[in-house]
C-alpha cells in the first residue's frame, strides 16, 4: 500500500469533514466525513474549485466568506492556521453550523495547498455544554465550587448502600469555622467569603478521589471518606485542621487566618444518614466546647 493510499484510507475513518485545495483552491481530496456532512460525494467535487459554491461558507452575520474572507484563500496567501465558526451550504440546500480548520501544506517554504477540517459537532457540543454547566449550578456551591449540599446527600447515600452491600466503611467528618460571626464583625463579610475560598481551596486540594468534602451550608463544611478505619479517620481530619490553621490570606496589610473545629464519626450499620450527620454534628459542639481548634472522635 503506497502512502498516500494509505493516509487518505485512514482519513476515510475520522468523522469529520477534511478536504484539500491546491494552491489554486481546486479541490483535491475529499472524505467520507465530508460527504456525510455536506451530501456532496467526493465526484461531485473533486477538480472543481472551493470557491465555485459548492459550500459557499457564510459566518455568523450570514457574510458570504468565498467572496470575502475565505480562510482557506488566507491560509494560502498567509501559511498561518486558521479556526472559525462558519455555516456551509449542504447539497439539498440548507445551511450547516460547522467548526472548520484550515492548515497550510507547504513543500519547504512554499504553500503548495490547504487542508479544511470541518466539524458538525457544533450544536452537540453546545448542548453537552449547557448540560454541564446546568449540572455543575445543581451540584456545586456557587461561592466555593465545592460539592453543595444536594450533592453531599446524593453521596451519603450511595456511600451507606455501598457500605450496607459491600461492606466498604466509610466516616463522615463536620467541620466548622470557629467564631466566623466575630471574623465578619471584624474583617467584613467580604473577607469572610475570601476566607470560605480559601478553606474550600485546602479542601480540594486535600481530597481524594473517592472522598468529598462538600459546603453543607454558610459555614459548615462535610467531608465523607471512604474505605477507611478509626485511625484513618483521625489522620485525615487533624490533617484538614492543621493545613486551615497553618493557611492564611493577604489582605492589604493584615493576615487572616481561621481555625476550624471537627467531629467525626464512622458510619455503623443501624444508621440513618441523619442520624449518622447528627452524631458528627454532636461531636463538632463537644469540640466547639472543648476550646475550638480541635477534633473529637466518637
Ligand atoms: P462558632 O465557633 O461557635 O462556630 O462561632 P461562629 O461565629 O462561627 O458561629 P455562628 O453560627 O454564630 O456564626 C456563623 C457565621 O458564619 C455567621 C455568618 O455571618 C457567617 N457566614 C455564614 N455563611 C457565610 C458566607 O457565605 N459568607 C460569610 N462571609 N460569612 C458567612
Ligand atoms: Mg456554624
Ligand atoms: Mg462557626
Amino acid at each position: 500500500m503506497n502512502n498516500e493510499y494509505f493516509y487518505k484510507m485512514l482519513l476515510d475513518h475520522i468523522d469529520d469533514g477534511i478536504y484539500f485545495v491546491d494552491s489554486q483552491r481546486k479541490i483535491s481530496f475529499w472524505n467520507k466525513g465530508a460527504k456525510r456532512i455536506t451530501g456532496f460525494s467526493a465526484s461531485e467535487v473533486l477538480e472543481s474549485f472551493c470557491f465555485n459554491n459548492i459550500l459557499n461558507h457564510i459566518n455568523e452575520d450570514g457574510v458570504e466568506l468565498c467572496k470575502n474572507g475565505c480562510p482557506l484563500h488566507k491560509t494560502l496567501a498567509d501559511g498561518k492556521t486558521r479556526d472559525a465558526a462558519v455555516y456551509l451550504h449542504h447539497k439539498q440546500g440548507h445551511r450547516v453550523p460547522v467548526t472548520i480548520h484550515v492548515v497550510p501544506i507547504k513543500e519547504g517554504e512554499k504553500i503548495i495547498g490547504a487542508v479544511e477540517i470541518f466539524n458538525d459537532n457544533l450544536k452537540k457540543h453546545e448542548i453537552i455544554k449547557n448540560m454541564e454547566r446546568l449540572k455543575h449550578l445543581a451540584m456545586y456551591d456557587q461561592l466555593t465550587a465545592l460539592p453543595n449540599r444536594r450533592y453531599i446527600d446524593t453521596f451519603l447515600a450511595s456511600k451507606m448502600n455501598e457500605y450496607l452491600s459491600l461492606g466498604i466503611p466509610f466516616g463522615v467528618a463536620m467541620i466548622d469555622i470557629d467564631k466566623f460571626k466575630n471574623f465578619n464583625d471584624t474583617y467584613g463579610h467580604d473577607a469572610g467569603d475570601e476566607v470560605l475560598k480559601m478553606i474550600s481551596n485546602v479542601f480540594k486540594e486535600l481530597v481524594r478521589s473517592s472522598d468529598l468534602i462538600g459546603r453543607w451550608g454558610g459555614e459548615e463544611f462535610i467531608g465523607v471518606f471512604v474505605g477507611i478505619d478509626d485511625n484513618n479517620l483521625y489522620d485525615i481530619v487533624e490533617k484538614i485542621r492543621m493545613l486551615v490553621e497553618m493557611s492564611s490570606l493577604r489582605n492589604y496589610n493584615e493576615t487572616l487566618k481561621v481555625t476550624i473545629s471537627i467531629g467525626a464519626t464512622l458510619a455503623q450499620k443501624e444508621d440513618t444518614i441523619e442520624q449518622l450527620v447528627k452524631r458528627a454534628d454532636e461531636l463538632l459542639y463537644k469540640s466547639k466546647s472543648s476550646g475550638r481548634n480541635c477534633i473529637t472522635m466518637g
